[in-house]
């Protein structure tokens, strides 16, 4: 007698921030890999199936995601972690010199 049957996965790769599909917010999603194994004799062989999703932790809403945008969030996540090469989202706003947003010094258009 041959046992054989399935078993699943779950990994989770990532945490990113994201605008939900579901609720709207930009709120923390966690990103996750779910592995299918085909197993026999209870022993993991090789998968067969691998899905990718996004989870709101604001909603709970889950996405499925295909395998390439799975692997282009965590290239942002992990280009945003370390060193950015492209030093992009850094200084975004901040410490511009001469930009006051209150108004206060020289106002060009004060009457
Ligand atoms: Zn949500």
């Amino acid at each position: 007698m041959i046992i054989f049957g399935t078993r699943g996965y779950l990994y989770q790769l990532a945490i990113l921030t994201l605008v939900c599909g579901w609720c709207g917010n930009p709120a923390a999603h966690t990103l996750r890999k779910r592995v299918t194994k085909f197993t026999l004799f209870f022993v993991p062989l090789f998968p067969f199936s691998t899905k990718f999703a996004t989870q709101c932790t604001f909603c709970g809403g889950e996405q499925q995601i295909p395998k390439e945008q799975a692997e282009q969030l965590l290239a942002q996540h992990a280009a945003s972690q370390g060193g950015n090469p492209f030093g992009q989202a850094q200084g975004q706003g901040q410490g511009q010199p001469g930009y006051a947003p209150g108004g206060q010094g020289q106002n060009p258009y004060q009457r």
